[in-house]
């Protein structure tokens, strides 16, 4: 008799979906997997027996076969026990036992408990691309919330209680008190340093806007308290981006708690080419990868290698990085805003005290960053000690409760410019000799700040505003710094 189960398994960053077939026969005992199989999924065959046997059931006496669909992907893990399992239960069970979509994920212990699996953050998005609703998982599985509203989930734990819901047809609708991380209120950690009114609008601008920004300025000045403040005005993920972080994050942290919260990475100077933009043998998601949806923190910017940062080009114009893993294309999303601090020279005191580096030296030492990433960076701001004992902006709130508008207004998408800021963009670009991207990046700044004004119009005191920010055709901070 025949049986079938759906299951899934993790490539690196994929999910896919297995449909398991199960055939039981008469003849010699033999249990056989075919279908790309690798040992952790053959040593399941000593799982699923030794379960049949503890859960009380009984275990098929004649020729089992399995085969894993599509047969050419190779299935590595254990998550696929249970799919086992009950699609052989379902080729033997007399009377027979109606076949269904659901989607069964776990590992089997011998004594026939489900072992709940980590990481299934991915599955979900895999289940409602493909439209699947159905999902049975161990009692003990940690689910992220949003999939208590996506799925009917089925909490079991053990085989032979999955054998008596097959049996009474309850696999789908039998929902056992839901252990799914339950939706709270996050925390958002209120950051040391508030800032001056100034630099607050800078990062609500640049937070509104997901717009990139560089900070420049000598040491202990609050750059980079400044830089991580950025992330308490940024509103939360909708659930599916979160589901998109999570199914990411969970690769290099299985253990990583379900939030609507934007992931922030900040990795360390040294860090590897390989390591910010992801690949290799393994196909595993750099630091860029794990900043999507969110914020990439580079810290002293020019000490961090040059080919690592001239890397990021591909992601700051595409959003995507492209790579082949053993042989294969691969497509990584890292949709990140890039957030930099820098000091303005060498010795860090330029512009803002003694400064003994020669001019030579500070132009070598800018040169560290490549200039087209200089370029992609949205704005640029000289962090001074006087901005921070000046007069105090707006609380926080205030300015993330304009940050969340202000996205909404943009994501509308109606933003126009009125024929004068045309008309100033155009003049300014012409007189400063800005490129295409500095005349873009500048028209984006202008309609992040008018939206952050609550107007979906476009003004030349905007534009005004965003050249300020951007300083077209003068995008050198070695300069800037020295003036
Ligand atoms: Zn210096």
């Amino acid at each position: 008799m025949l049986g079938d189960a759906l299951g899934a398994i993790r490539h690196g960053a994929d999910v896919h979906l297995v449909r398991v077939q199960a055939d039981v026969g008469p003849g010699f005992p033999r249990f056989t997997i075919v279908g790309l199989p690798d040992s952790s999924v053959s040593e399941a065959k000593a799982r699923v027996r030794s379960a049949f046997h503890h859960a009380g059931l009984p275990f098929p006496k004649g020729r089992i076969t399995l085969n894993l669909q599509p047969a050419s992907l190779k299935k590595q893990g254990s998550w696929l026990d249970l799919a086992m399992a009950v699609a052989i239960l379902r080729a033997s069970a007399t009377p027979p036992i109606p076949r269904d979509e659901t989607v069964f994920v776990g590992e089997l212990a011998l004594d026939g408990t489900i072992v709940p699996q980590q990481g299934l953050s991915a599955i979900g998005l895999r289940m409602r691309d493909e439209g699947l609703s159905s999902l049975c998982v161990s009692a003990d599985q940690s689910l992220p919330w949003p999939f208590d509203d996506m799925f009917q989930i089925s909490r079991t734990s053990n085989l032979a209680d999955v054998a008596v819901m097959l049996r009474q047809n309850q696999v789908r609708g039998v929902v056992s008190s839901s252990r799914s991380a339950k939706r709270v209120a996050e925390d958002r950690r209120a950051p040391l340093l508030c800032g001056h009114q100034v630099e607050q609008r800078l990062l609500a601008i640049c937070a509104a806007g997901r717009h990139s920004l560089l900070l420049v300025g000598s040491p202990g000045v609050g750059k980079t308290t400044l830089a991580d403040s950025l992330s308490y005005l940024l509103p939360d993920l909708t659930e599916e981006h979160a589901l998109e972080v999570a199914a990411w994050q969970e690769i290099t942290n299985p253990t990583y708690a379900f939030s609507l919260r934007p992931p922030v990475r900040r990795p360390h100077h040294s860090v590897s080419q390989r390591s910010l933009l992801g690949g290799g043998r393994f196909g595993m998601p750099g630091e860029a990868t794990l900043a999507h949806h969110g914020v990439l923190l580079l810290d002293e910017m020019l000490e961090f290698s040059h080919a690592a940062i001239n890397a990021l080009r591909e992601p700051m114009d595409t959003g995507v990085i492209e790579c082949t893993v053993n042989g294969k294309l691969t497509r990584f999303p890292a949709s990140f805003q890039l957030i930099a601090t820098a000091n303005p020279c060498p010795c860090g005191y330029r512009g803002y005290g003694d400064c003994s580096c020669a001019e030579l030296d500070v132009r070598r030492y800018w040169m560290r960053c490549p200039g087209p990433i200089l370029d992609r960076i949205d704005m640029v701001h000289h962090v001074n000690r006087q901005t921070n004992v000046g007069q105090r902006g707006d609380p926080l709130d205030t300015w993330a409760e304009k940050v969340r508008k202000a996205r909404t207004l943009l994501q509308g998408g109606s933003s126009v410019l009125t024929n004068d800021a045309k008309h100033l963009l155009w003049r300014t670009c012409e007189r400063l000799h800005a490129s295409e991207r500095d005349r873009a990046k500048v028209a984006a700044l202008a309609t992040t700040i008018a939206a952050l004004d609550g107007r979906q119009e476009v003004s030349s005191p905007d534009i005004e505003e965003a050249i300020a920010w951007r300083r077209p055709g003068s995008l050198s901070p070695s300069r800037n710094a020295a003036t």
